[in-house]
């Protein structure tokens, strides 16, 4: 059996707790633990692939195909090691599970409740991770805020498990925010004392409170903080706000954070931390020699957070070529064939992002032709890459008005085309092409020179794939398609061989770049875009 750590916020939202818990995890793995984060969020949503990135964010994919919180991202990027399903649950999915048995008449003369049918799935679910001897520590971030009606039952739940399990196996670390009021210049205990109150009224006790803060707080804060919440004095620790999220593990390590956990779970057995690995990323990210300029064509980006992994691994791939990488957002909605030149001036690499719908899209295309045209390094990822294949269909294969039957379904040269499983689908959710399939690379292209292999395995959310009815036209006129899917003949990747770099990927590298190990094609992409930049200043 594992040991379990929750991870509870109060005061407000956005605190990072899914950065917490990460850096948490980061440091017990780096004493040789094997450890892995779940997320429960408290919306009824079943899962986050039905939302709007603008309501949440990403939409992160992991392995096994679940869609999720961004917050998996964080997981993955901080540990190296995959999540799945079992790594996000919602209030929605518990409910439709515990409906489902309802109708199944596994409750036959019962009245379903709350308490206990709901907490008990809560439970088993909380739980599960933990029980078949993979993991030594599993860390479960309770999404929202103390105090809010919608995670009632699962702060619930956590006082049951606190009250089922051993002492030792159960924790409760508390994120709050200590504001500084500039008037009084002071930073302010209270609306921590009260979260921790709400807290403790539903039965959970924190063990530890970990402060988010702006200014470093001294020991007498951290007193007053215990004793009025009830917590062991060297159990209240600062969070000050990080440069990057990369150090938050070592300001954590710093505060003890782990070794404090350690102690509270009676783990005696631990090493000294391996933080090699972490420290030499560390240093090249703090230490870039140059700087590349990459435009980001996307749809969303007043929302930083629609983009979270591609911009994550920009920064893991820029580390890697020692130089920082400057995304510039350009909105493709604002893109036209009179003002490209001025749009994209200044840039040592384009990357087309993913996207859903028509808004925008002529704006992608006419910048993949300014790529192509004026031998700009070009990234495209899944929408990316099939505007890539539309440009190239309009302009050079000369096919009038190819596109995508997402955007035009009466398009007289459907190039992109939904995939044949696809279209009996009438759900919505969960029912894309999802999660890691494999590809089979050709040797002598691009992507075998970036991957190194002709076999890899990357990770898709799509409805709609390159039409293989073009496919001999496509390759007479040059586009090459040096990666395909072995079972299907999807096509997986298109690049173009008179180009500096040229390449679209209908899967998502970037779910799979982390720290330790950035995506092959971000690292070659942010080397082109040096080269670019030292050919081109
Ligand atoms: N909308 C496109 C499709 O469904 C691309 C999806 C994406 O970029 N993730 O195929």
């Amino acid at each position: 059996m594992a040991k379990y750590v929750f991870v509870t916020g109060g005061v407000t939202s956005s605190l990072g707790k899914g950065i917490i818990a990460a850096s948490l995890a980061k440091l017990l793995q780096a004493r040789g633990f094997t450890t892995t984060i779940q997320k429960f969020d408290p919306y009824i949503n079943v899962d986050p692939g039905t939302l709007n990135p603008y309501e949440h964010g990403e939409c992160y994919v992991t392995e096994d195909g679940a869609e999720t919180d961004l917050d998996l991202g964080h997981y993955e990027r901080f540990l190296s090691t995959p999540t799945s399903q079992a790594n996000n649950v919602t209030t929605g999915r518990i409910y439709q599970t515990v409906i489902n048995k309802e109708r199944a008449g596994e409750f036959l003369g019962k009245t379903v409740q709350v308490v206990p049918h709901i907490t008990d799935e809560i439970k088993r679910r909380m739980l599960l991770l933990g029980t078949d001897g993979k993991f030594d520590i599993v860390i479960t971030e309770i999404g929202g805020t103390v105090g809010d009606i919608e995670s009632t039952p699962f702060i619930e739940t956590v006082r049951q498990i606190q009250w089922e399990l051993p002492e030792e196996d159960v924790m409760v670390v508390h994120l709050t925010l200590i504001p500084y009021l500039n008037a009084a210049k002071e930073l302010k205990t209270k609306p921590t004392q009260h979260s921790v109150r709400m807290l403790s009224e539903t039965g959970v006790h924190p063990d530890v409170i970990v402060c988010r803060t702006e200014h470093p707080l001294n020991d007498e804060i951290k007193r007053k903080i215990a004793l009025f919440c009830n917590v062991k004095a060297g159990n209240v620790i600062e969070s000050l706000d990080a440069k990057t999220i990369y150090e938050v593990p070592l300001l954590m390590q710093k505060e003890q954070l782990d070794l404090i956990v350690l102690k509270k779970l009676n783990i005696q057995n631990y090493k000294q931390p391996d933080l090699v690995k972490w420290n030499v990323f560390l240093d090249k990210l703090r230490n870039p020699k140059s700087t590349v300029n990459i435009g980001l064509i996307g749809k969303y980006i007043e929302l930083q957070d629609a983009y979270k992994s591609i911009l994550e691994s920009f920064i893991h791939a820029g580390a890697m070529n020692e130089v920082k990488v400057n995304v510039v957002n350009v909105h493709s909605e604002k893109i036209t064939d009179e003002n490209v030149n001025e749009q994209l001036a200044g840039l040592h690499g384009l990357l087309v992002a993913p996207g859903f719908g028509n808004r925008g899209i002529e704006g992608k295309i006419v910048a993949v032709k300014y790529a192509r045209e004026n031998n700009l390094p070009f990234f495209g990822i899944c929408l990316g890459m099939q505007m890539a294949v539309i440009e190239y269909a309009r302009n050079i294969l000369h096919l009038k008005g190819a596109h995508s039957v997402e955007m035009d379904p009466n398009t007289e040269h459907p190039v992109i085309d939904m995939m044949e499983d696809q279209k009996r689908i009438t759900m919505k959710g969960g029912t894309m092409r999802l999660g890691s399939y494999p590809c089979t690379i050709t040797k002598d292209t691009l992507a075998y020179k970036i991957y190194g292999s002709t076999s890899i395995h990357e990770r898709h959310r799509h409805r709609y794939e390159f039409n293989n009815t073009f496919l001999k036209l496509f390759q007479e006129k040059g586009m090459v398609t040096s990666g395909v899917n072995p079972e299907l003949g999807l096509v997986e990747i298109v690049e173009l061989p008179n180009h500096p770099f040229f390449i679209g990927v209908q899967y998502h590298p970037e779910l799979k770049s982390t720290v330790e190990q950035p995506a092959p094609l971000f690292v070659h992409f942010i080397a082109a875009a040096k080269a670019q930049a030292a050919k081109k200043g």
